[in-house]
């Protein structure tokens, strides 16, 4: 049967509940059991697709093509697992599919109500987690406890631990024990009254997970224990980490919070394997190689979670090659203002990720164009390849004005244009091109010896591709299509002859990277930039 963990988070949001739930999942896959994660996000969006990266930070997406959360991100780079639909779950989701089940009849005679019929749904995409295949499921509650919007979510999981039995089901609420400067000391109120919310509800946490920026007092644990009602051992300290989110687990398991945990469960509690990540964590404190500048230019920089996952893919790139990697954040529109050369000199090497819409275009444009003629290993991830491409044809190729038809589609020069699947598409909602697409790479290109394979898969997030009307005049002049979609024949990767490293994909690489096995272009990237 498979065991469930229920993270809820308290006192405020962004307290790290989905690094401390993949945390934990490192540590059970570690001591050997095969773990499962899940986020139950109490929005009225079906899934964070529509939402603007400013409100939401980065849409991660899975294999199976699914928009989700960021948090997913965070749950596959640490365990180590992959993610699918059923790890995304929002009240939009859960209600559109109880609505379309009363249109169809399936309520008949019936009134369709919150309780039970939203809290059954919930409880319904919990069990998909379940399976012979899966030991410990973790599902992780968005949004802080006392919200409105939460309350059907946390029914829910008590009546789903109800069900199961305290052996195989287990609260952990994450909260926050802060230090008041005024005062000088650490107040455990704010988690106590958070905890006052969860009994009224139903649930007692089984664990305590406290955030803070100081270490706990035994007086503090004592009084924690004893308000909150959690056993002792139980109450655990998360304090803020030095250098690197990777460091969480290492400090929990000092706490056995996973020994604990397998306790509760009656399950064996084996042997903890964590050699190769404290390794990786020491690369990352104590590179052995130096250090190397990478500008990421962008449109979302203000708010770091806009490029989650890019910037986790850099970090991997650093560690492959024991260089320690400092990141530039650019404001494309700054570089429109002023010139590429003022924000983009002395970087060893440019990132342009993926986006949306024409604000910002031109700047990315000229940043493409800064990397190209000064021979700056530059990588472009979909929206960054796509001005690469725009780029190279009014700079080269002479085409005056060349665009994508997104930001202009009276352009003469159309060189990115809508996929012809797109163009009967309306509804914006989970209807781009998504997901797991195979490429085929062509030998001897810096793609193939990267990757070291010439079949290859990544996950795409796009609606507009390279125009391959054009593509033999951009052949001519050096440009490499080094991967293609075997059967749309779509563009998934350029490069270009004469400079060191200039790889752009038509897909996000960042998805797939992870600390221990940072992906092939981020490495091969950062290798290069490492090189200047
Ligand atoms: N806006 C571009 C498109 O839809 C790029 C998308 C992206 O960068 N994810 O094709």
């Amino acid at each position: 049967m498979t065991k469930h963990i229920f993270v809820t988070g308290g006192v405020v949001s962004s307290l790290g509940k989905g690094i401390t739930a993949a945390s934990i999942a490192v540590l059970l896959k570690r001591r050997g059991y095969r773990i499962k994660m899940q986020k139950l996000d109490p929005y009225l969006n079906v899934d964070p697709g529509t939402m603007s990266p400013f409100q939401h930070g980065e849409v991660y997406v899975t294999d199976d093509g699914a928009e989700t959360d960021l948090d997913l991100g965070h749950y596959e780079r640490f365990a180590e697992i992959t993610c699918s639909r059923q790890s995304n779950y929002t009240t939009g989701s859960i209600y559109s599919a109880v609505i379309s089940r009363e249109r169809e009849g399936g309520y008949l005679g019936k009134t369709v109500q919150v309780i039970p019929h939203i809290t059954d749904e919930i409880k319904k995409a919990i069990s998909k987690l379940d399976g012979d295949d899966v030991d410990i499921a973790i599902t992780e509650i968005g949004g802080t406890v006392g919200d409105i919007e939460s309350l059907p979510f946390l029914e829910a999981i008590r009546q789903y631990r109800h069900k199961i039995g305290r052996e195989n089901g287990l609260f952990i609420h994450l909260t926050l024990v802060p230090y008041i400067k005024a005062a000088g000391e650490m107040k455990t109120k704010p988690s106590q009254q958070s905890v006052g919310i969860l009994q009224e509800i139903g649930i007692v946490p089984d664990i305590l997970v406290c955030r803070c920026e100081r270490p706990l007092s035994e007086e503090h644990k004592d009084k924690l224990s004893l308000f909150c009602n959690v056993r002792r051992e139980l109450v655990i300290e998360e304090q803020d980490v030095k250098h690197s989110i990777y460091e969480v687990p290492i400090e929990l398991a000092k706490q056995d919070i996973d020994k604990y945990i397998l306790e509760l469960f009656n399950l064996h509690v084996n042997d903890l394997k964590m050699d190769d990540w404290i390794k990786m964590v020491d690369t990352v404190v104590n590179p052995k190689s130096g250090s190397v500048e990478i500008a990421v230019v962008g449109k979302y920089t203000s708010l770091r979670d806009s490029y989650k996952s890019i910037y986790e893919a850099i970090i991997h790139g650093g560690i492959a090659n024991d260089v320690k990697v400092n990141i530039r954040m650019i404001e494309s529109e700054d570089i429109e203002k002023h010139s590429a050369e003022k924000y983009l000199s002395g970087v060893d090497g440019i990132l342009i990720p993926g986006g949306f819409g024409d604000r910002g275009i031109e700047g990315k444009i000229q940043a493409a164009k800064f990397a190209r003629e000064n021979k700056i290993p530059f990588f472009g991830i979909c929206l960054g390849m796509q001005c690469a491409v725009i780029e190279f044809g009014r700079n080269v190729l002479n085409y005056r004005n060349a665009n994508s038809s997104e930001f202009n589609p009276k352009t003469k020069y159309p060189v990115i244009d809508l996929m012809a699947e797109q163009k009967k598409v309306t509804a914006k909602g989970g209807t781009m091109r998504l997901g797991q697409y195979p490429c085929e790479i062509k030998p001897k290109t810096k793609a193939a010896m990267t990757y070291g394979s010439l079949k290859i898969s990544e996950r795409h997030r796009h609606r507009y591709e390279f125009n391959p009307a054009y593509r033999k005049a951009y052949e001519k002049k050096g440009m490499v299509f080094a991967g293609i979609n075997p059967s749309t024949k779509l563009t998934e990767i350029i490069e270009l002859v004469d400079h060191p490293w200039f790889v752009a994909c038509q897909f996000h690489p960042e998805f797939k990277s992870r600390p221990l096995a940072a992906h092939p272009l981020f490495r091969g990237f950062i290798k290069a930039a490492a090189k200047k």
